[in-house]
């Protein structure tokens, strides 16, 4: 059997783990925490209910053979995401949408707005924040001056430091302005939540006879990388090496550390039964945490107890967790070097947010992991 180590037993390793042991593969997989499932572990605490210590993952996906490959592994519980935003003491959905223009502005203003934009854009549509940042008509301009500032800029500062129009379509867009009243997170035609949470799912995926899951190892112990040629414990390794974590470790920070975001997290429970009205709360125009997000409003029933997580996001060194490659060209230019260092390993490949340094969300972890599977596969390798 051909040998293949996967670096990471989060989703994009487990996903890539799993291909190759169906095609015969014998793979071995590690991960330096004690626990499998990547940033996506979840855990079920003593009252039943299930917590994201990392923060929330909701799975919502367009692609059918996501979603399909995923169901072999997990049943699945619908569930549509809905985020408010508290803008002046009141609470509006976020995308903001017609009932919150309705909400922050009266009647007449709000209609006057809402034909202005229906006219710009059309009944329904969706549009960036950066597209009528300066528009000429002074209602739209107005109007995007306002959410801006009560939606986007605070939020973005917080969480990324820089902002929205230094990171770009890229990261905005991911929440859009919309002229409708839908106010679901996603408009994908996926959405779920694994009812038994995404820790069982990932560990369902990694249990094959052809896989050898090694918690707590840590790939730095592990590997070694000299003149093309890949070295484990010392011994050169001519199997596959499929690499999910940072980048620049494998390369001893050798072009130096490249910038992320990460998070630290207070986790509280509570003697309620409800802590707020949606799952995800976003703090837009306060200081500290960027949003609350409140577990029971995923999957769980409701009981007397709730569970929420605060997050505060914060630069990353070397020591902290890597959470989000902030997409600016400068960073994806750093990216490209140690990329190309990558190119002169032959059986190297780099997979997931952080070895190929990509905003990513679950459904597309595991859709990179497939296509990284068909074209190892069917192909002497890419490093990039
Ligand atoms: N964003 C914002 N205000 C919000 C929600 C999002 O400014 O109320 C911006 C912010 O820059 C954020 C980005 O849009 O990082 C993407 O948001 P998303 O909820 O997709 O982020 P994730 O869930 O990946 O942290």
């Amino acid at each position: 059997m051909d040998k293949t180590i996967v670096v990471g037993a989060g989703l994009s390793g487990a996903t890539i783990a799993r291909l190759f042991a169906e095609a015969g593969n014998d793979v071995t997989v590690i991960d330096r925490r004690a626990r499998y499932g990547g940033n996506a572990y979840d855990y079920v605490d003593k009252n039943g209910i299930i917590v994201q210590p990392y923060g929330p993952h909701v799975f919502h996906t367009h692609d059918k053979r996501v979603f399909e490959f995923l169901s072999e592994f997990t049943e699945w519980e619908k569930y549509e995401h809905k985020v408010q935003a508290k803008v002046k003491g009141k609470t509006v959905p976020v995308p903001f949408n017609i009932t919150s223009l309705y909400t922050c502005y009266d009647r007449e203003k709000a209609d006057r707005i809402r034909k202005a934009l229906t006219k710009e854009f059309g009944e329904g549509a969706e549009f960036s924040i950066l597209d009528i940042k300066n528009h000429d008509n002074p209602e739209i301009r107005d109007f995007a001056e306002f959410v801006y500032k009560n939606i986007y800029c605070k939020y973005t500062k917080k969480q990324w430091k820089a902002k929205p129009e230094d990171l770009g379509y890229e990261v905005i867009n991911r929440v859009p302005v919309t002229l409708s009243d839908n106010d679901k997170y996603f408009k994908d035609t996926y959405q779920f939540m694994p009812k038994k949470g995404f820790t069982e799912m990932v560990g369902n995926i990694l249990k094959h006879p052809h896989i050898r899951l090694k918690l707590s190892v840590d790939a730095q112990d592990v590997f070694s990388f000299k003149d093309g040629k890949i070295y484990v414990y010392g011994e050169e390794f001519d199997g596959k090496v499929i690499y999910t974590g940072r980048v620049e470790e494998i390369f001893g920070y050798k072009f130096g550390i490249l910038p992320y975001r990460t998070l630290r997290f207070k986790v509280k429970t509570y003697n309620k039964q409800s802590y707020q009205k949606t799952a995800v709360v976003n703090y837009t125009t306060s200081r500290h945490w960027t949003r609350v997000t409140e577990f029971t409003k995923f999957t769980c029933p409701p009981k007397d107890k709730t569970v929420i997580i605060k997050e505060y996001p914060a630069k990353c060194g070397k020591t902290e967790e890597p959470y989000y490659p902030i997409p600016v060209e400068r960073n994806y230019a750093l990216y490209r070097k140690y990329a190309k260092e990558a190119e002169n390993y032959p059986n190297l490949y780099l997979l997931g947010r952080l070895a190929r340094y990509e905003y990513i969300d679950m459904d597309d972890a595991v859709l990179s992991a497939m296509q990284a599977f068909e074209k190892i596969n069917g192909s002497d390798g890419f490093s990039e």
